[in-house]
């Protein structure tokens, strides 16, 4: 038998990190899910290209123009925006069967995306903002990722400094030093947002039963 009141049902969040390119918020994102078991990553579908190494249906639903614009006027992405020249949007389905079943979900999505779901799933949301500490360390970041060619690179320092003015959006800001300690900021921010009573959907049952008994 599981102890008292930790089977308490609660409602799933939805933690979004958003960062420009480069500051380090795909690696914290895979660190997270590796560390967490429940929380799951929202796979987005994109029109961009498919980078080496990346995997369809894992890292995003690839697809054309035409099936994402389809997608969007059926209304199954929860927010959608244009990046870089290219469409991203979050299928929206996953999302509210995750959040019923208690189960947490992660978004890596920018402000446009981050904008839209204030709007639509305020309560359920934690947005949390990763900066890098330099402009430099930025810079090496994305060369260092080598995998775009120098013109994208250029193109997303440039863009940096536009996703970064939406710093002051976000519930909480981490600036990313050190992956292990970002990752237990991350972490911390998690726990005590799971903590939250708003979440608590089965806390008034529980308070009942003990006063019940009192
Ligand atoms: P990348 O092409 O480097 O994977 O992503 C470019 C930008 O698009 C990142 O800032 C990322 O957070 C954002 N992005 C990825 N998926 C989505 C999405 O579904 N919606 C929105 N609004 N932005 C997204």
């Amino acid at each position: 038998m599981s102890k008292p009141g930790t089977d308490i049902a609660r409602r799933g969040l939805m933690l979004v990190l958003s960062s420009p390119s480069g500051a380090g918020k795909t690696t914290l994102s895979r660190l997270l899910l590796e560390a967490d078991p429940n929380i799951r990553m929202s796979v987005s579908v994109t029109t961009r290209t498919p980078r080496p190494g990346e995997v369809d249906g894992e890292d995003y639903r690839f697809v054309d123009e035409a099936t994402f614009l389809q997608m969007r006027d059926r209304d199954e992405l929860l927010e959608w925006a244009e990046v870089f020249g290219n469409y991203y949007g979050t299928p929206a389905g996953p999302v509210e069967e995750a959040l019923a079943a208690g189960r947490d979900m992660l978004f890596d999505i920018d402000w446009q995306g981050t904008q839209q779901l204030q709007e639509s799933a305020g309560n359920d949301l934690v947005r949390v903002f990763i900066l890098p500490p330099s402009a430099r360390a930025l810079e090496e970041r994305l060369k260092k990722r080598a995998q775009d060619p120098p013109e994208v690179v250029a193109k997303r320092m440039a863009e940096a400094s536009s996703e970064i003015s939406h710093w002051a959006e976000y519930d909480y800001v981490v600036v990313n030093h050190e992956v292990e300690e970002s990752l237990a900021a991350i972490r911390t921010i998690l726990s005590a947002e799971r903590l939250k009573r708003q979440r608590g959907i089965g806390l008034n049952a529980f308070v009942r039963s003990i006063q019940s008994e009192l």
